[in-house]
């Protein structure tokens, strides 16, 4: 009975695995929604190329359809790709005053988003910002500066005439270390198109201010030449992240895939309007959305993904009040630890699990450990698994062997799994599972 028990989870879990067909007919339709959303060519190539790997063989969630399926594992894989190290929007404005430089094209949004997140760093953070136009080409963009400085109470550096930009950033350095700013944001003029001379200017302020900072504004509706310039300043310039501007248009973002794909560097906001609060930290999750266009499918897999968590943790509690704890609770235990980023999420799952998670923390056990364990389990038997009691040398060997791993590495995994088997036995004794019922609640 155990036996056929053991199995249930697998049907539960899965309808079956994603064929090669599956995986590519859907992908047809990713790929068309790629390009149309202006993710640049070789990039929605490789990122399909890089999914079909990883979604062939992958199980289908219960009531969802192979397509559905592969819909939710390209939507997950977005975000991946989307999201930068660190925390999203954060920016390196310790040893003050750091220099913040804003690089790119003319018309991408730079003066307005440097007013922008000067604002953001004034009211959010409390910073005391100081602002300075390094456009000496068009004296109205230093008016221009001026006037939003005004406007947010942000303070600009008086303008005068006939100085370089180099010169105009060293006396903004000057006047933020004697006037006591925390930041001093440099605006840089930009171009129509990249050139030589824009560069090499860019290149001297960097050299003479040595910013914490250098954010690439870019238009995010530009699509392929967005990855262009990118790419461009990020060689000549080095670049810290990205803006992406006017993503309250109809576009679909799809330049946001392409920058991360190929500059790797982080997108750190989006500009959504000309106003002045227009401004948000990069949310990789409602990008994907909005590159992907399949929200409603996205919601359905994750919806039933859910019920089905329900179900097992149901089905599971019913085997945990009978005392029953094989080899294949076990491996659940370990994949939720895993999923919930380890020993800290698990404490507050149930008290068994709990006192486990104390036991293993004190037996120096870390994800590494984990997963060996998980690949113990997984080198069983589905008999060996739901009576793990049936386990002798010989079996041991072979597992132990087939993960990799010693035979002592298993007796560990034994003892861990009969300490469970005897305290549930325990918690189930205490009254139809009153405490138990409670943690999972
Ligand atoms: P710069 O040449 O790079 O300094 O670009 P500007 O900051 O002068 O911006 C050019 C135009 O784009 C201005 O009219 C801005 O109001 C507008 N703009 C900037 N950011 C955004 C945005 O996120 N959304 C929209 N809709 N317009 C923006
Ligand atoms: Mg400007």
């Amino acid at each position: 009975l155990s036996e056929r028990l053991g199995g249930v989870f697998d049907r539960l879990t899965k309808q079956g695995a994603l064929s090669e067909d599956d995986v590519k007919t859907a992908l047809r339709e990713v790929r068309v929604a790629l390009l149309e959303a202006d993710v640049s060519l070789p990039v929605a190539r490789s990122f399909i190329k890089a999914v079909e790997k990883k979604a062939t063989g992958a199980a289908v969630t219960k009531s969802v359809t192979p397509g559905q399926q592969v819909v939710k594992i390209v939507h997950d894989e977005l975000i991946q790709v989307l999201t930068g190290e660190g925390e999203p929007g954060a920016l390196k404005i310790d040893n003050a005053p750091a220099p913040i430089l804003m690089v790119g094209l003319q018309g991408g949004g730079k003066t307005t988003t440097t007013a922008k997140l000067a604002r953001r760093l004034k009211d959010r953070d409390g910073k005391r910002v100081l602002m300075a136009s390094l456009d000496i080409y068009r004296p109205a963009a230093m008016e221009q500066l001026k006037i939003l400085g005004e406007q947010i109470g942000v303070d600009t550096l008086p303008i005068v005439a006939g100085q370089s930009p180099v010169e105009i950033a060293k006396r903004a350095k000057q006047q933020a270390t004697l006037g006591g700013y925390d930041v001093y944001m440099l605006d840089t003029a930009g171009r129509l198109q990249i050139d030589q001379v824009l560069m090499q200017e860019v290149e001297d302020v960097r050299d003479a201010v040595k910013p914490r900072e250098t954010l690439l504004v870019v238009d995010g509706l530009t699509g392929q030449v967005a990855v262009e310039v990118a790419q461009e300043f990020d060689d000549k310039i080095g670049i810290s992240g990205v803006v992406l501007t006017r993503m309250d248009g109809d576009g679909r973002g799809g330049a946001a895939l392409s920058m991360r794909a190929i500059t790797g560097k982080p997108i750190k906001f989006v500009g959504l309007g000309e106003k002045m609060d227009a401004l948000e930290t990069f949310e990789p999750e409602r990008i994907a959305g909005r590159i992907l266009g399949m929200g409603d499918i996205v919601a359905l897999v994750e919806k039933a993904q859910q019920t089905l968590e329900v179900e097992q943790a149901e089905r599971m509690m019913k085997r945990f009040q009978k005392g029953q704890f094989n080899m294949n609770d076990l491996k659940m235990q370990l994949e939720q630890m895993m999923k919930m980023g380890g020993l800290e999420g698990m404490m507050s799952m149930m008290p068994g699990a709990g006192k486990m998670a104390k036991q293993m923390e004190g037996a120096g056990i870390d994800d590494k450990v984990i997963r060996q364990q998980i690949a113990l389990i997984q080198s069983m038997t589905k008999k060996e698994r739901a009576n793990p009691q049936i386990l002798q040398a010989s079996r041991k060997k072979r597992i132990a062997a087939g993960a990799g791993m010693d035979v002592s590495d298993l007796n560990k995994l034994l003892k861990m799994q009969r300490q469970m088997s005897d305290m549930m036995k325990k918690l189930g004794k205490m009254g139809k599972g009153g405490m138990l019922k409670q943690a999972m609640k």
